[in-house]
């Protein structure tokens, strides 16, 4: 059983809490202006990256509040949580560097 450090509770059981998907997606700017492709990029394409990822996690057994950590997905280790709002700590990540090229 892994511990999971809650940036409000402390450490607590992997089993407290609910995976929210990958973070820092950001909502279109101009939702009108995307044709069906771009929708579904928005809504079902997720980056799957070998090392660190950043990710939304929710306290659901305890606070019950969202935050965002960085989680290595070959060790499972967390390696920082923060509160939902703050950049990414891994910079700039794959999907938004491709919508401002696009
Ligand atoms: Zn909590």
């Amino acid at each position: 059983m892994q511990l999971i450090p809650c940036p409000w509770c402390g450490p607590r059981e992997e089993t407290e809490f609910h995976y929210g998907g990958q973070a820092h997606v950001e909502h279109p700017a101009d939702p009108h202006a995307l044709d069906d492709e771009q929708w579904a990029q928005y809504v079902f394409f997720r980056d799957n990256p070998k090392g660190p990822f950043a990710e939304r996690w929710a306290h659901t057994a305890g606070c019950r509040r969202w935050f965002n950590a960085v989680r290595d997905t070959v060790s499972y280790e967390f390696l920082t949580v923060y509160p939902v709002g703050p950049p990414n700590p891994l910079g700039t990540g794959t999907r938004e560097r491709q919508e401002a090229t696009a």
